[in-house]
C-alpha cells in the first residue's frame, strides 16, 4: 500500500547535459506507474529539468529551501520559487546541511514547515554518526531527530512527511549499512510513529540512504520497512540509477 520512492540527490554535481541524458533515459514506459522517482538537481538546472522531464516518469525535487517565502536572504531560495519550477519534493535535514551549514533540529523543522506550506513533500533526513553508533546511541539519535519534528507537527501534517534514514558513516563512503542494520533502525522509526498513530506508521514512507547502488539496492529494498532509497553518487549515472529504480 506504500508507493515505493527512489530519489536521486545530485548534491553539487551534474550538468546541463546530464539533465538531458536523464530526460531521454526515462520515458514513461520504462518504469511502472506504481513507483515514484524524483531527481534533485542543483537549483540552476531546475528550469531545464522541468522541461526535459515533462514526458518522463521523473519528478523534481530540491536539495534544500529557505524557511521564508521571500526577503533579504542573499543566496537563498524559497519554496514558493521552487513551486514555480514544478518541484514536488525537498530534502530537509540532510547530514551535510546539518554538519556543514549548522542546521539544527529547529532549523530543519522550520524548513519542513516551509515545504508543507507550499505543498512540497518534505523528505526529512536523519541518521547517526559512526561514533554515535559505536557508543550504542543509534536509536536515541535517530528518534531524537525524528521526534523533534514529528512532535511539533499537527496530526494532519504528519502523513505528508517522508523520512530518509541515512547513517552518516554510510554516506559517500561506499560502506553501506547491511540490510539488517537498516531494517532494524527503520522498524524502530515506524514503531515510534505508531506512538502517534498506527495508521500514520503503516502509511509513512521510509527511505534508506548511504552508498545505495545498483548491486545492493534490491536486497535493501526487499526489507519490510524500507520503502525506497535516497541515492547520491549512484544517481549521477543514468544506467545505475535506472537499475536501482527497476529493483524497487
Ligand atoms: P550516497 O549519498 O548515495 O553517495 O552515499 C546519499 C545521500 O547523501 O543522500
Amino acid at each position: 500500500m506504500r508507493t515505493p520512492l527512489i530519489a536521486g540527490n545530485w548534491k553539487m554535481n551534474g550538468s546541463a547535459s546530464l539533465v538531458e541524458d536523464f530526460g531521454r533515459a526515462f520515458p514513461r514506459t520504462v518504469l511502472p506507474a506504481s513507483l515514484d522517482v524524483v531527481i534533485l538537481p542543483p537549483f540552476p538546472y531546475l528550469d531545464m529539468a522541468q522541461r526535459a522531464f515533462a514526458d518522463t516518469s521523473l519528478e523534481l525535487g530540491a536539495q534544500t529551501l529557505n524557511p521564508l517565502h521571500s526577503g533579504a536572504r542573499t543566496g537563498e531560495v524559497s519554496g514558493q520559487m521552487l513551486r514555480e519550477f514544478g518541484v514536488r519534493y525537498a530534502l530537509v535535514g540532510h547530514s551535510e546541511r546539518r554538519q556543514l551549514y549548522r542546521e539544527n533540529d529547529e532549523a530543519v523543522h522550520d524548513r519542513l514547515l516551509a515545504a508543507l506550506s507550499v505543498d512540497i513533500t518534505p523528505i526529512l533526513c536523519v541518521g547517526e554518526s559512526l561514533e554515535e553508533r559505536d557508543a550504542g546511541h543509534t536509536m536515541e539519535v535517530v528518534l531524537g531527530q525524528v521526534g523533534y519534528v514529528m512532535a511539533r507537527l499537527e496530526p494532519e501534517q504528519r502523513p505528508r512527511v517522508v523520512i530518509a534514514y541515512e547513517p552518516v558513516w554510510a554516506i559517500g563512503t561506499g560502506r553501506t549499512a547491511t540490510p539488517g542494520q537498516a531494517q532494524e533502525v527503520m522498524a524502530g522509526i515506524r514503531k515510534y510513529q505508531a506512538s502517534f498513530d498506527r495508521g500514520l506508521a503503516a502509511g509513512m514512507r521510509l527511505l534508506y540512504g548511504g552508498s545505495m547502488n545498483a548491486n545492493n539496492a534490491a536486497e535493501l529494498l526487499a526489507q519490510p520497512d524500507i520503502d525506497g532509497g535516497l541515492v547520491g553518487g549512484a544517481s549521477l549515472k543514468v544506467d545505475d540509477f535506472l537499475a536501482i529504480c527497476q529493483s524497487a
